[in-house]
């Protein structure tokens, strides 16, 4: 044994103090705050909108956050403030069927999740937010239905990738205008990195690594209307991926190679931002720890286990780059999910008693060989530099007879199909599920939609049938018959406008894993 390593308990000690010490910098810690019992904003305090989530058979959370000054952490002093909400089951709200009042709490930057219980299942609401005398915008939003009761179908949209420099947000103000019960969103929803000039817009400030400047960036994204838009039209299912804290991060490790105690400082500081901005179920992270893997069912039509592979992964094999497959991409203790989490996935994928089984996660699960001819050439950050799990996974589909297994990703700014393979070598070996891959809302400017790579890439992957690099998000219909995915493309997103079409839709039979476009 190292006798320099300190045993876990010191560790854990050390962590514990480092991380208090952390928030003491931040101001934060176990303050009790003094109550603003009149308050008067002198800008608008409902700034970042509203957002529903996690929505179950007899309610839902609902989000808002008070921010006169968004870009400038919030504007308010440091003081609760309370916060009516309203449940109507009218656009008016002539008929409000549920209300009562939160605190708005300086620790959590005056964000309120507000859980939403004892509603009819299956159906619409509206829901808004009082506070002093401003009220904020009108939220639509919906519970799912019972667990027993075998809806005729589910309408969802899945999207990723919204770096708020490389392109406008007109994929929000289309998916704010699509007819369906649910949105995934897989992640990347900020970028970390400093403000660069020369591009469609600016982010404010440098490279993000506190709690105050993670807040900042939450906010510059958020005042878009759009974006405000899309959340406040549906109930959404949120993940992250690497960006939320830092490129390519790897459980403890950051994408330089920080000192891990720091490192881990910074992860608490992002998760818990990201707690503060999006609509999910209490309670807030106290630490660099966050369970964000969980179940959400829409009766027994689809089960949908929302997926975390960055907090619980070892580090990526062979660096992160493009690699042909190496002694530790194929190495059995290498996890993209930790153990925890891949024994919870099984468990629950055989438990559910859903006609479709759905995992909304964040990288690429087909083993797509980038490399035209001669040589193979795979990312190590996605499935393929963890071979060994991502086997365990496919055979499980296989032997336990998982219903309809279906992967939505996000991650790499471009659409792509796959047919999951056992043996991705063998074109014989069974197809035991499919994946949609989306592309980004913003993230790498205007794209295109076919290139020199599109051929390679499709000859060279027998499994690949689709592969497309323009903005946009997918589109999913589910019925007990079938999956249906429209990819919904935009022409441009570096000005103002792109209309959006479907570029290729695909459909998977129920009992038939495998795409098929029509
Ligand atoms: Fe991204
Ligand atoms: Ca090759």
């Amino acid at each position: 044994m190292n006798t320099l390593a300190p045993n876990p308990m010191d560790r854990r000690d050390f962590l514990e103090r480092a991380y208090l010490a952390g928030l003491s910098l931040y101001g934060l810690g176990a303050a009790s705050f003094a109550k603003w019992k009149k308050p008067r904003f002198h800008q608008y305090p409902f700034s970042l909108g509203v957002a529903s989530g996690e929505p179950v058979p007899d309610g839902m959370i609902l989000w808002t956050r008070l921010a006169p000054d968004p870009l400038n952490g919030g504007g308010l002093p440091p003081e609760e403030i309370d916060v009516r909400w309203e449940i109507a089951s009218d656009e008016d709200f002539a008929r409000v069927i549920r209300q009562g009042s939160v605190r708005a709490s300086p620790d959590l930057a005056h964000s309120v999740h507000v859980e939403a219980t004892n509603l009819e299942s299956d159906r619409w609401y509206w829901y808004r937010f009082h506070a002093g005398d401003a009220t904020s915008a009108v939220g639509k939003t919906r519970t799912t239905p019972r667990a027993d009761s075998t809806p005729d179908r589910l309408d969802f949209v899945f999207t990723s990738c919204q770096h708020y420099e490389q392109g406008l947000y007109t994929g929000f103000e289309h998916l704010a205008r699509e007819d369906v019960d649910l949105v995934f969103h897989l992640g990347d929803y900020i970028y970390e990195s400093a403000g660069q000039s020369g591009r469609t817009r600016m982010h404010a400030g440098g490279e993000l690594e506190t709690l105050s400047d993670y807040r900042n960036r939450y906010a510059q994204y958020k005042t878009e209307a759009s974006l405000q838009a899309a959340h406040a039209a549906f109930p959404w299912l949120v993940t992250w991926d690497d960006h939320e804290v830092d490129n390519n991060y790897a459980g403890s490790i950051s994408e330089n190679d920080d000192p891990v105690e720091a490192f881990l400082l910074r992860r608490a500081a992002a998760y818990q931002a990201y707690y503060e901005h999006m609509p999910l179920r209490p309670p807030a992270p106290s630490g660099p720890d966050m369970r964000l893997y969980r179940t959400s069912s829409f009766g027994r039509l689809v089960e949908s286990l929302v997926l975390d592979t960055r907090q619980y992964r070892t580090d990526q094999p062979c660096g992160d780059r493009n690699k042909a497959p190496c002694r530790e991409s194929l190495d059995s203790a290498a996890t993209m999910l930790g153990d925890e989490q891949e024994q919870w996935l099984f468990r629950e994928m055989e438990r559910g008693p859903a006609r479709w089984t759905i995992l909304a996660q964040q990288v690429m699960m087909g083993h797509v060989d980038r490399q035209a001819g001669e040589g193979e050439l795979y990312s190590m950050d996605q499935w393929s530099g963890y071979a060994a799990a991502r086997d365990r996974l496919l055979h499980h589909f296989h032997q336990a007879r998982i219903p309809n297994p279906v992967v939505l990703t996000g991650d790499i700014h471009t659409n792509w199909v796959n047919d999951l393979k056992l043996d991705f070598k063998d074109p014989d070996s069974p197809t035991v599920g499919t994946e949609f891959v989306g592309t980004s809302i913003s993230s790498g400017g205007d794209g295109f939609a076919r290139s020199p790579r599109t051929d390679a890439y499709l000859s060279e992957n027998p499994f690949l049938k689709f592969f497309n690099a323009q903005r946009g998000y997918v589109r999913c219909q589910v019925t007990a018959e079938e999956l249906r995915s429209d990819y919904r493309v935009l022409e441009y997103v570096s000005r103002p406008g792109s209309p959006i079409s479907t570029v290729a839709s695909f459909v998977v039979e129920s009992g038939k894993p495998g795409a098929t476009e029509i």
